[in-house]
């Protein structure tokens, strides 16, 4: 489909994480000719909790990625809770959106995966190209295609539109401009992992108090951790914490780790020699915490334009959402006439994930302001979590799993609240 003379291919996508990579697919699905570039080799390595709630699974099955146990995956029946004294156990629920179950698997393994599934569908990948800025038309500032340095040296790469994909650093729409809003949640998080014999449990396991000694005879340090089995022999073992502004914090998260891991349950065996790999950390940029999503031919997906969720620190299942309905809109502007038909389908990818997950995104905002206090995190651990409806309300609502449209009284409460908070 490429048809102008100069172009290298209908649409380029920089970053094969799991945003790039599906947009990617669906762009090439589509039928169109696609160049995704990323900076390193396959396989390779991203800090990540490794943990995928039934909206991810969605997508991948969208995607007709096999899923079997067979290929390396291991499924969970949801969320085991610790906190204030209790140990519950909530399984993901019954909806018609979402399977009700969730995935595991390491992000070395997960992205390659994703990249040859994209490369499978038609995507063209150059790894070893790292990025370095966009090219714009002289005239209009519209992006027509992008820089980067490759083993060869300079060089160049046009297309009518390019897709930014390129995580939390955000390098190509931060070197046009789009700067991070500071007024949206951020989060940070470390994780490593260690040899387990429970690396098969079949719970993804979440602590809400860490404390720096003996558990409730020590005291509590900021943050929360996970558990996530791998079933690969080993388990993702991390912790973080989130605040509503984009300001620096001062929590020494190794620190935290290391005193949590003294810590932890005998039965998981975290012990030194049990570890695998150091422990290494990033940030959680959320709540849609860079835009427009799309201006300029430029369309952010994924990390670059901030979509974790406020809620749990979920940002697979929104990268993958976003990069189907990116591939979507260009795809239909791209099958269009004239230049302004093609912008304004374009410009649709903006309202399309602004409807389904802005509201969504402003209560996340409200619940990090709420949660940030440590003493109403307490109140509601201690109070909330023996209360069964209270909890199937806080599953649903902090793993986005909840019917859309109908559905029982969670999902009409969680639904409705969504649509009343304004997408900001
Ligand atoms: C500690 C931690 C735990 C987390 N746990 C979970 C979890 O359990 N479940 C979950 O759903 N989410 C989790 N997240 C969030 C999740 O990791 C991200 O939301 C997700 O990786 C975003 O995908 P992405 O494709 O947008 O970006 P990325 O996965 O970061 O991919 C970006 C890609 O772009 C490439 N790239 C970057 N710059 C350039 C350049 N200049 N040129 C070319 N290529 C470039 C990178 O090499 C990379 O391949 C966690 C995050 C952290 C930090």
């Amino acid at each position: 489909m490429v048809d102008a003379a100069l172009d290298d291919a209908d649409v380029i996508v920089v970053g094969a994480g799991p945003a790039g990579s599906a947009a990617a697919f669906h762009c090439a699905s589509a039928g169109l000719d696609v160049l995704l570039l990323e900076k390193s080799e396959f396989p390779r390595d991203k800090i990540c909790g490794d943990g995928l709630t039934p909206r991810a699974v969605a997508e991948l099955v969208r995607m007709g990625l096999p899923i079997r146990e067979q290929d390396g995956w291991i499924r969970n029946r949801g969320l085991r809770v610790l906190g204030g004294g209790h140990r519950l156990e909530l399984e993901w629920p019954e909806l018609s959106s979402y399977p009700s179950y969730g995935l595991a698997k390491s992000r070395m393994s997960l992205d390659h995966t994703l990249v040859d599934h994209a490369r499978s569908a038609g995507a063209k990948l150059q790894e070893r190209t790292n990025v370095t800025g966009a090219v714009r038309d002289e005239r209009s500032g519209r992006v027509v295609g992008v820089t980067a340095k490759t083993e060869d040296g300079a060089a160049t790469y046009r297309a009518p539109v390019v897709i930014a994909a390129d995580g939390v650093s955000a390098r190509l729409a931060t070197g046009m401009g789009l700067e991070k809003r500071m007024d949206r949640p951020m989060g940070v998080a470390v994780r490593t992992y260690f040899r387990t014999p429970r690396h098969d449990d079949a719970w993804m396991e979440s602590h809400l108090e860490l404390w720096d000694g003996v558990p409730h005879k020590s005291n509590l340090m900021p943050g929360y951790g996970w558990i996530f089995a791998l079933g690969d022999g080993t388990a993702n073992v991390g912790l973080g914490s989130v605040s509503s502004t984009a300001a620096a914090t001062k929590v020494d998260y190794k620190s935290l780790f290391a005193k949590w891991m003294a810590n932890a349950p005998a039965e998981w065996e975290f012990t030194p020699d049990n570890q695998v790999g150091p422990v290494r950390g990033a940030a959680l940029p959320m709540g849609f915490n860079r835009g427009p999503l799309y201006g300029n031919g430029l369309m952010l997906v994924g990390d670059s334009a901030g979509m974790i969720s406020p809620f749990n620190g979920e940002g697979i299942a929104y990268g993958l959402q976003a990069g189907r309905v990116a591939a979507d809109a260009i795809a239909q502007g791209l099958a269009r006439g004239t230049a302004a038909g093609r912008e304004r389908a374009f410009a649709t990818y903006q309202g399309r994930m602004k409807d389904d997950l802005g509201g969504y995104y402003t209560l996340g905002r409200i619940f990090v302001r709420l949660i940030e206090h440590p003493e109403i995190m307490r109140v509601c651990t201690r109070y909330g979590l023996p209360r069964p409806l209270v909890m199937k309300f806080v599953l649903k609502l902090l793993s986005d799993c909840y019917e859309p449209r109908g559905g029982d009284l969670v999902d009409r409460v969680i639904s409705g609240l969504s649509r009343l908070a304004p997408a900001a």
